[in-house]
């Protein structure tokens, strides 16, 4: 197998581009990829401040490289869950990587503010990973908003998009399927979100960190098996293995023809108003953010009597 640009050994094989790169014209291949996905999408410019969401995974990772490789301003946000189990690996990876790449790192760490996500599992009975998402990206629009970045970027592949795409499809949830895409346009309190990787898949991202050297941390989460995603994921990847080039192809039709028949966020019934708590953008009088705070600072003074009834 040669490579397709210059006919030396190839490296990786990409059946789904009907191709086949070395390791130099696989890096310049996976460049052109993000490069045609911020042009083609307006993602934003070197005049803007980008804040990357990093969370010492593949993706962010191979997104900071990217991004820090082609001369954009970034600096990443790396939010510490408190999952024992994962959390500190994933940390570690984040810092060791930000300070070799010289690219400025600012850490939340949710325990900081009552919140570890290893306590919110054992207390609250919503989904974790849906508490955890919740509180992932107010922390990030927050942090973005008061910190007068323009542009928040997460690492999201090919795979995470299309899976959700999938995922929304099957329960038809007009809301999301309206919002989705590789760009949320600041609106309303919402910080402009980009997705610069979205037409790379998990597999090219982890060739990516690979063939550039970039040491990136596998600490599984110990709860992902709760998420539904996964599942969605491995059906498009029997999809993909039998028909190459499915995934891009349904991502795309979907941009081209498909979003257009649901309405876009501002035209449906939602209507945002700013929290009655903290200001944050939500349909709920106070945000998921504030009570899920309250939720726990209750349960805390809830235990605090107990344990003084105890003692008494
Ligand atoms: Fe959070 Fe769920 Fe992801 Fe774990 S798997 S980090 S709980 S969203
Ligand atoms: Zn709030």
């Amino acid at each position: 197998m040669k490579c397709k640009r210059c006919q030396i050994p190839a490296v990786v094989a990409l059946p789904s581009h009907h191709t086949a790169f070395c390791k130099d014209c696989f890096l310049v291949f996976a460049r052109r990829l993000v490069e045609r996905a911020i042009k083609e999408h307006g993602m934003f410019t070197f005049d803007d401040r980008i804040l990357i969401a990093i969370s010492g995974g593949k993706d962010s990772l191979a997104l900071a490289w990217q991004l820090k490789d082609l001369g954009y301003n970034i600096e990443g946000l790396h939010i510490d869950l408190g999952i024992p189990e994962s959390s500190p690996i994933a940390r570690s990876y984040a810092e060791r990587f930000c300070a070799m790449g010289e690219i400025p790192l600012h850490v939340i760490e949710t325990a900081k503010l009552g919140l570890a996500m290893c306590d919110v599992k054992r207390r609250v009975k919503r989904p974790i990973c849906s508490v955890c998402g919740q509180t992932k990206r107010y922390l990030f629009n927050k942090f973005a908003q008061e910190n007068g970045f323009t542009v928040l970027a997460t690492g999201h592949n090919l795979d995470d998009e299309t899976s959700r795409l999938f995922a929304n499809v099957m329960r038809w949830d007009v809301e999301f399927l309206s919002d989705q895409g590789p760009v949320m346009p600041a609106e309303k309190g919402f910080a402009k979100k980009v997705k610069p990787l979205f037409r790379l898949t998990e597999f090219e991202t982890a060739n990516l960190c690979f063939l550039a050297g970039i040491d990136y941390g596998y600490a599984p989460c110990p709860y992902s098996s709760k998420a539904s995603f996964p599942i969605y994921k491995n059906l498009l990847a029997d999809l993909e293995d039998i028909q190459p080039g499915r995934k891009i192809r349904f991502y795309d039709g979907f941009l081209k023809d498909g979003r257009q028949g649901f309405a876009p966020r501002g035209e449906t019934s939602v209507d945002i108003q700013p929290c009655t708590t903290c200001g944050y953008p939500t349909s709920a009088g106070e945000c998921g953010f504030c009570r899920l705070t309250a939720t726990m600072n209750e349960d805390d003074g809830k235990r605090e009597t107990r344990d003084v009834k105890r003692k008494a």
